[in-house]
């Protein structure tokens, strides 16, 4: 058993893939080749948003955004510590001050309370601008962007949604990427839609930044490539990536559906036995991750082990206490809650075609450790 399958996928839509990939070895536009924009178009579709930009990665698509919002040194932006470190890197890669703001107990995100706490002190400390704020749609699950929008407004921030995990996902029926000043994802094999490679992309409905993003995706170009009108990266999406995330896009909704199924299920079965995870009244998750709690998860998973069924942990340690971020002079127990849930949290096996045989297996496995 795998932890994430990918074969099964791929199976069901080789022909497609094999014909997408021999198209681009025809036309050989290889460098922002025309599926691309036909990917760019339809996702920019499909989230609701009016522009998006492919990027080389869902780092990228993190920092672009923050390249164009112009954030530099003294500059202030919120984050959770409980998150993959790209989410937080790319603040301090430009030089800017990650600030970290503790999670939810239930959902995992950002808990918007403790916000608008960080945000009021960081402003009474007056060392830092307040420019931003980067909520995660941990695990797939968007984070409370109602409230989140509102104290950015309050505070005259913008928000960046880190939607690598929370693509496909939804928010009072608003689609993950949407939901507030711009977002980016990620198209890393493993991630709900993911290419056989690295890949990601911006959206945003500002018409500015979308045009900032296209220039510094190509090196700060002005009117060409050799006039640069700012410092950019190479930060393109590759041809041969989106033409493999054409293939995907069509099942990609009945995906989200078929994992809302084995997630519905794992809850079903598990709840008595482990933390489950709750889904808000008005979300839908995309599931990039099926994350439970248990007091002594090492037990369990060596358990599931035994029996042939791998697992994870994301995140063993919050960004907060990683020797990289040192610097910010953070200590044990400055947010409890991210502490105490990466001492706990595990996930199981998750993918849209997670047999119901493999998912029965896992189910008494853990019933059986935990
Ligand atoms: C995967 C991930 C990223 C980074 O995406 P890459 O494509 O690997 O660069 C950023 N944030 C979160 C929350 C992620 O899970």
């Amino acid at each position: 058993m795998q932890f994430i399958d990918l074969k099964v996928q791929q199976d069901r839509i080789k022909d497609k893939i094999d014909a997408n990939i021999q198209n681009v070895l025809a036309h050989g536009k290889y460098i922002l080749g025309p599926e691309v924009k036909e990917l760019e178009q339809k996702l920019a579709e499909f989230t609701g948003t009016d522009y998006a930009v492919g990027v080389a990665s869902g780092t990228d698509a993190l920092l672009m955004p923050l390249m164009a919002y112009n954030i530099g040194p003294g500059d202030a932006v919120f984050t959770p510590p409980f998150t993959f470190i790209a989410t937080a890197e790319v603040i301090k890669l430009l030089g800017a001050t990650p600030v970290f703001v503790d999670i939810d107990a239930t959902t995992y995100n950002m808990d918007t309370t403790k916000l608008e706490e960080a945000v009021i002190k960081t402003k009474e400390e007056g060392k830092l601008n307040l420019k931003g704020i980067i909520p995660v749609d941990l695990f797939g699950q968007p984070a409370d962007y109602d409230e989140i929008n509102a104290i950015a407004e309050k505070y005259g921030m913008f928000v960046l949604e880190d939607a690598a995990q929370g693509f496909g996902g939804s928010y009072k029926g608003k689609k993950a990427c949407s939901l507030s000043h711009s977002a980016g994802t990620s198209f890393f094999p493993a991630k709900p839609l993911g290419t056989y490679g690295d890949g990601g992309m911006c959206f945003t409905n500002d018409k500015d930044i979308y045009e900032k993003l296209l220039s510094i995706r190509v090196h700060g170009k002005g009117t060409n490539k050799y006039d640069n009108v700012r410092v950019g990266l190479n930060g393109r999406l590759d041809t041969l990536m989106a033409a493999i995330l054409l293939s995907k896009v069509e099942i990609f909704p009945e995906e989200i559906e078929l994992r809302q199924v084995v997630a519905n299920r794992y809850n079903e079965k598990l709840a008595d036995y482990v933390t489950v995870p709750r889904v808000k009244d008005g979300n839908i998750s995309a599931w990039a991750q099926y994350s439970i709690l248990h007091p002594d998860r090492e037990k369990v998973m060596a358990g599931l082990k035994e029996e042939g069924i791998p697992t994870a942990v994301y995140y063993p340690k919050p960004l907060h206490l990683q020797d990289a971020f040192a610097d910010l002079g953070y200590n044990k127990g400055d947010f409890p809650v991210s502490e105490d849930i990466s001492g706990k949290v595990f996930s199981l096996p998750m993918y849209p075609y997670l047999s119901t045989e493999n998912q029965d297996k896992i189910i008494e496995a853990v019933k059986k450790y935990a």
